[in-house]
């Protein structure tokens, strides 16, 4: 895979991301999906020099379109943008209620994905490195009480000594330089939130990103293309995020033992008498033309489809009768993260800035409060001077949804009703008013629809579904089918406190050495015989 920053990629080139080879009949190892969990599992797998496919809905991102560009830009998206619609659809699309950012495209497989589950709906990315093609790139760990509460059977103080660092460090976190969020432009932003919150007595902090601030810096002085100082973010950045093509991907192929099949989706999951899972794969090409289906055995099922993918595919097996042992807990504990969208409009005389970074790099810190909430201060990069301060709050609501599956569309429901996001609304409210009254400011009510002025309706982070200890054991192996393992997402259970991708690769990263160490390593040398 060709690197978007012009850098030399970090073990190997992605070369194996081949949308045209054919799936062998059997592997010892397949892992669906490819984002955090699914890339430190094969990751790992591959390290431990097991033979491991990786199956992937999504495009491989590595092939410029016309522009000479991989990704389309933010204002005027082109089909790049969207998975299989007629019509961008951007979670902060208007201004002054006017449609400024939506327009009409081309259905194409493209790198984020809106998907509509009734009440609330789901942005996710979709291509080899999921999420984190599209995602703000916010590096943040959890308060160690939020994550024994939500996780208290798994071992505290293992997680931060050990599985939250190495995380980190695998997905090569920074800091912003401090001198450079002082002085820039791009920074105005949140450099006016902080000061916004701290006239209300609260506490911002800083939180670690997987740009490349060096590379930020030569965007800011004009000697490297610009990428998140261009605004490039939810539809990819074409240069210095460190996506995980770039990190736990890259050096998965590295091992030489990973491979990775690019627009094929998992669609079915059986298990044959010899107890190896066979999995029903469908291909499609970049503009959606079906190519038919292929089947793949395994003896090792890792599921990183997020927490939508991996529970569906679980609900089918277990609801069709394919895999009827499948838990109860399947589908239960899901939850957007307490993600609340808000704006406020900072009076005239504190702009925020024509010019603003894409990057997150700091949150107003309320996690200790009555009603916790950590609040990303979001960019608006809309090209014009607006006094405009965003945030993506996440709030900590007890409300949980279940996933079920209707045999006639074969797709995974919610039951979620909208009022659940009530507690989240409350909290963000409750933090916001006290910053509107300390500076005499108030709501934004043009960019949610209608006059919204909480965004409760959509979310960035969808946990839960399969979680950990209850639908599967403490190591995220599926109850009930030895060799089956849920890796992602879905193991958490509907909210974290903070953003949660370094969450997600941590427990990926404790879960899989347990699983190489008890089910593979001793395991192996039979399975491998039987089959080679
Ligand atoms: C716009 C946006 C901004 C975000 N910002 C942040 C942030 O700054 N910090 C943060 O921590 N989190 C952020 N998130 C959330 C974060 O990206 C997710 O929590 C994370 O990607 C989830 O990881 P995962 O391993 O569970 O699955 P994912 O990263 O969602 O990966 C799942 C992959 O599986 C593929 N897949 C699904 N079903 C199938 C199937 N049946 N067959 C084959 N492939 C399949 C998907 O295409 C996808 O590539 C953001 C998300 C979005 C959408």
């Amino acid at each position: 895979m060709r690197r978007r920053d012009g850098r030399a990629a970090p073990d190997a080139e992605l070369a194996d991301a081949d949308q045209d080879a054919p799936l062998p009949a059997f592997t010892p190892a397949v892992v669906v999906g490819t984002g955090y969990g699914a890339a430190v599992t094969a990751l790992r797998l591959g390290e431990a020099g097991l033979a491991t496919l990786m199956l992937e809905m999504g495009q491989a991102w590595d092939r410029p379109g016309p522009d000479g560009k991989i990704f389309t830009g933010m204002m005027k998206p082109d089909r790049r943008s969207s998975w299989f619609k007629s019509r961008t659809d951007a979670p902060v699309s208007s201004f002054l209620w006017l449609n400024v950012v939506n327009r009409d495209i081309e259905p194409y497989a493209g790198v984020l994905d809106k998907v509509d589950l009734g009440e609330i709906s789901v942005y996710l990315g979709r291509g080899v490195g999921g999420g984190s093609l599209v995602n703000g790139g916010i590096a943040a760990t959890p308060s160690r009480e939020y994550f024994r509460e939500m996780l208290p059977e798994v071992d505290v103080r293992e997680m931060y000594d050990r599985y939250f660092p190495l995380a980190t460090r695998m997905l090569q976190a920074e800091d912003i330089p401090k001198d450079f969020f002082e002085t820039s432009e791009y920074y105005r932003f949140a450099r006016v939130s902080r000061s916004a919150a701290a006239a209300a007595g609260l506490r911002t902090t800083f939180v670690p990103s997987v740009y490349d601030f060096a590379y930020m810096q030569r965007e800011a002085v004009g000697s490297a293309p610009k990428s998140a100082l261009a605004g490039e973010i939810i539809y990819g950045n074409n240069h210095g995020k460190k996506s995980l093509d770039k990190t736990y991907l890259a050096s998965a192929i590295g091992t030489g033992n990973v491979a990775i099949r690019p627009l094929r989706k998992a669609h079915t999951i059986s298990r044959q008498p010899d107890g190896t899972y066979l999995i029903r794969v469908e291909s499609i090409d970049a503009a959606g033309n079906a190519l038919g289906y292929q089947q793949i055995a395994c003896s090792y099922l890792f599921l990183g489809a997020g927490s939508l993918g991996s529970t569906e595919l679980l609900l089918r097996a277990r609801d069709t009768g394919a895999l009827p042992e499948l838990s109860e807990e399947i589908g239960e504990g899901w939850g957007p993260n307490g993600n609340v969208m808000t704006a406020r409009a900072n009076p005239f005389w504190r702009p925020t800035g024509r010019r603003q970074s894409s990057m997150v790099v700091s949150a107003i810190d309320a996690r200790d409060s009555d009603q916790p909430v950590f609040a990303e201060i979001a960019p608006f990069p809309a090209g014009i001077p607006t006094c405009m301060s965003l945030y993506l709050a996440i709030a900590r609501n007890p409300e949980r949804g279940t996933f079920t599956y209707d045999s006639g569309s074969d797709r995974i429901g919610l039951r979620w009703a909208r009022d659940q996001n009530a507690p989240s609304v409350a909290a963000t409210k409750s933090l916001f008013d006290k910053i509107n009254h300390a500076t005499m400011s108030s709501y934004r009510y043009d960019l949610f629809g209608g006059l919204k002025r909480f965004a409760d309706d959509f979310c960035y982070h969808p946990l839960g579904g399969c979680v950990l200890g209850r639908a599967t054991d403490l190591y995220g192996r599926v109850c009930g089918y030895p060799g089956r393992y849920v890796t992602d997402g879905a193991l958490i259970p509907g909210s974290i406190g903070v953003n949660p991708f370094v969450t997600i690769t941590a427990l990926a990263e404790r879960n899989i050495e347990r699983i190489i160490t008890q089910d593979i390593r001793p395991a192996r040398p039979l399975r491998a015989a039987r089959r080679s």
